[in-house]
């Protein structure tokens, strides 16, 4: 841009100077004119008045004839001389005598000359003359002395030089020009300087004139012609403009000169000008855009620190991660894991110390940070104490023990002082293997993170394409679930709780399958903790209830023996003030007897708040409802609890009973607990038994009822209505 700036000025000055140097030579051509003719109006004046001035005094002269008294007219010619500024004033008789304004010897022939031609003409001015006293060039100038119209002598004046040199000179031109008065023939009569040359033609016969068709023949007969010229010539040294101007007097000329190199000066004299100008306007418009860019990187820096600068740590902020993603990750040829990780429990730092040991806590992550990366590498905060890094990745072994020496100086230079709090951090990897959007690799970084936070210790986990996989589906699930519940896609399944000595059905389980298109039946244990995250467990158990009360009302109508249906409840309806108002209202609404309906409660959830556990049980007993206690074995299963809360019955896990398979303490710790719970009249309910010694032992233990596999699957509605109609005796 400069340059091209440059160039373009450096043209203008170019073009400049031409069309300077351009103008200066046309304008000189007219200054020369005017001069020369202003030089040559001024000269003619200046002899005519002379030549008036020695008329004036002839007439005096001329009284005193024959000039009787010598002393007398010598004295008259000095006191005229000096008034008139004449170099010497003389009178010449006819028959030769001489009166001078001063002493001085003429040469007799000068005398002679000036006589015979003054008389011859009336009167005279002289060609070229040495000045008879000091031999200077000079003008004389005469008129003829008469008497009764007789002439009788002549009246001559020799011209002080001073009075027609200047007019020689063209002061407008600087000095740098000249005229002088020639001859038509080419000889000098006077000049500025003292003439040198004999013909003012012989100084051109080298000359070449500017017009092609000028010779010096045709110069000298137009001279000879009396014409006006003006002509340019290069003569041996120099370049000059000559203007021949005809004199009015004798047949003179007079001739101005003027070198162009006057010009040439004139116009460097302006382009210097110019340029002085152009080189300040220069300066001062590249000062300005200096000054503007100046300003323009300090305002660009600025916003650079404010868009992608951290203002707490003055690390790079996401913005910038962002930015300079796909250069560093290009950098790194593809061998290049993303990483995020966050303090665990940092508001508790904040909650405990202030948040000005929480911002150190944060600077100091972040040196830590700038310490451990290469320049290759790009790292950001992101949020609150959230940091993401772009960090090579070659193999896993050695990317872990890079990982762990990090968190170990993490907790060891991050940790806040004077307080036993050591900070934790855990790490989310996703290694780069796909060309997706940074978002994308982030997402996944932030499910390996969620992930590693599980995780007790080591906390890093790398992103696993399954969890992906899993969450997707999760989404699916949580897309369509409100449509499948009103489509009414999800059904009820029922699997028979039998006596273990008779086999006979003595109450049944409800449980959940979800018909879905592109999967065909779906069990439970794939969305229930979903709903359970997302709440929708509500709705759905109430529609489970609705459909069980509906089942139940149906085989009342058909006149088949129906038994007591347990239906599964989340822990989310234990903090449900609507719960039970829920219960009655859809029960009620099909006539359904409370005592057959029985509700499931999962061990953890209890365990989680007795209190309330205490007070919903207690509502539900007030209301009819039997409650159980579901999944026993499974977590932390504390005797003490059943003692608390009147619990109907009791479902052993299967997992619980699983573990003791092949345990040779087994048999003894399952009798034992079934014991101490028969012994609290809680009934005792054996889940998941699945084979005949299993059964067996279990109705040994004095296992009230059994509910497994072994017994029945859980079944479709109509054919757990068909084995109702068969297995059951009728109720009395
Ligand atoms: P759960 O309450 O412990 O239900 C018993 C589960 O064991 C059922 O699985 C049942 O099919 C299965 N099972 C029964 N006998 C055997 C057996 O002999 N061997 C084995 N291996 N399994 C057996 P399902 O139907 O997949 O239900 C899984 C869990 O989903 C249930 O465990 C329950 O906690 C939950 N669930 C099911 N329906 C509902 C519902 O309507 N509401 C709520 N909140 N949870 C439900
Ligand atoms: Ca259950
Ligand atoms: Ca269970």
């Amino acid at each position: 841009m400069f340059m091209a700036a440059a160039l373009v000025i450096g043209a203008g000055v170019a073009l400049y100077w031409q069309q300077v140097s351009h103008i200066l030579e046309r304008d000189v051509k007219t200054h020369v004119a005017a001069a020369g003719e202003e030089a040559a109006s001024d000269f003619n004046r200046l002899i005519q008045t002379d030549q008036k001035v020695l008329e004036s005094i002839a007439i005096t002269v001329e009284d005193t004839y024959p000039w009787a008294n010598r002393t007398r007219l010598t004295e008259f010619l000095k006191r005229q001389t000096q008034h008139n500024y004449f170099k010497l004033l003389g009178v010449i008789t006819e028959d030769g005598k001489v009166f001078l304004s001063a002493p001085a010897q003429l040469d007799p022939a000068f005398v002679a000359d000036v006589k015979a031609s003054t008389l011859e003409e009336g009167h005279y001015l002289s060609v070229r003359q040495a000045d008879p006293v000091d031999g200077e060039d000079v003008l004389v100038q005469s008129v003829a002395l008469m008497k009764d119209d007789k002439p009788v002598g002549a009246l001559f004046a020799l011209q002080m030089p001073e009075r027609y040199r200047p007019l020689l000179a063209l002061s407008a031109m600087g000095n740098r020009g000249y005229s002088m008065v020639v001859q038509r023939s080419g000889v000098p009569v006077l000049g500025y300087y003292k003439t040198s040359f004999s013909n003012v033609f012989g100084l051109l016969s080298h000359a070449t004139f500017d017009d092609k068709d000028m010779t010096l023949d045709k110069l000298r007969t137009a001279v000879q012609e009396g014409k006006h010229l003006l002509v340019g010539y290069k003569g041996s040294s120099e370049h000059r403009f000559l203007h021949f101007i005809p004199l009015k007097i004798n047949d003179w000329y007079l001739i101005s000169a003027l070198p162009t190199t006057y010009v040439a000066q004139q116009a460097q004299h302006l382009t210097w000008l110019s340029i002085l100008l152009v080189g300040s306007v220069f300066f001062i418009f590249f000062g300005l855009i200096f000054y503007i860019l100046h300003m323009r990187a300090y305002s660009n820096r600025q916003l650079f620190t404010t868009a992608f600068v951290d203002q707490l740590t003055g690390v790079d902020n996401f913005n910038r991660m962002c930015e300079q993603f796909p250069e560093k990750l290009a950098g790194l040829n593809g061998q290049a894991a993303l990483v995020v990780f966050d303090i665990n429990k940092f508001k508790v730092i904040n909650d405990l110390h202030g948040y000005e040991r929480g911002n150190q806590v944060l600077q100091r992550v972040a040196r830590v940070l700038r310490e451990n990366i290469t320049p290759q590498e790009c790292f950001c905060r992101s949020t609150a104490d959230n940091f993401i890094l772009l960090l090579k990745y070659t193999d896993r072994k050695s990317f872990l023990a890079r990982i762990k020496a990090l968190a170990t100086q993490l907790r060891r230079d991050c940790t806040v002082e004077d307080s036993c709090l050591m900070i934790d951090v855990a790490f989310g990897v996703y290694e780069v293997k796909e060309n997706i959007p940074f978002y994308i690799m982030l997402d996944r970084a932030h499910l390996a993170l969620e992930n590693a936070k599980k995780m007790s210790f080591d906390k890093c986990q790398f992103y696993d394409e399954a969890d992906r996989k899993r969450i997707v589906a999760e989404k699916q699930i949580e897309n369509t679930m409100e449509a499948a519940l009103d489509h009414g896609d999800f059904t009820v399944y029922l699997q028979p709780k039998c006596d273990f000595t008779t086999g006979q059905m003595r109450g049944a389980e409800a449980l959940v399958r979800w018909n879905r298109l592109s999967e065909g039946i779906v069990r439970p244990d794939d969305f229930i903790p979903i709903f359970e995250k997302n709440g929708f467990i509500l709705r759905l158990d109430m529609f489970i209830l609705e459909s069980v009360a509906r089942l139940l009302a149906a085989w009342k109508v058909k006149g088949l023996t129906a038994v007591p249906v347990a239906v599964n409840f989340s822990r989310l309806h234990l903090n449900d003030s609507r719960y039970i108002p829920q219960m009655l209202r859809l029960v009620d609404k099909y006539n359904v007897p409370h005592e057959m309906i029985e509700v499931e409660l999962t061990e953890s959830v209890i365990f989680n708040n007795l209190t309330r556990a205490q007070d919903v049980i207690n509502s539900l007993h007030r209301q009819g409802f039997s409650v159980a206690m579901d999944d026993f074995g499974s977590g932390y299963s504390s005797l003490n609890v059943l003692k608390s809360l009147q619990f109907d019955s009791i479902k052993l896990d299967k997992e619980f009973l699983a573990g003791f398979e092949g345990n040779p303490h087994a048999d003894k710790v399952i009798e034992g607990a079934v014991a101490m719970i028969k012994s609290l009249g809680i009934q005792v309910v054996a889940e998941g038994v699945e084979t005949r010694e299993q059964a067996d032992f279990l109705r040994q233990t004095g296992c009230d009822l059994a509910q497994g596999y072994f017994f029945s699957r859980p079944l479709p509605a109509d054919q757990f209505e068909a084995l109702l109609k068969t297995s059951a005796p009728p109720q009395a």
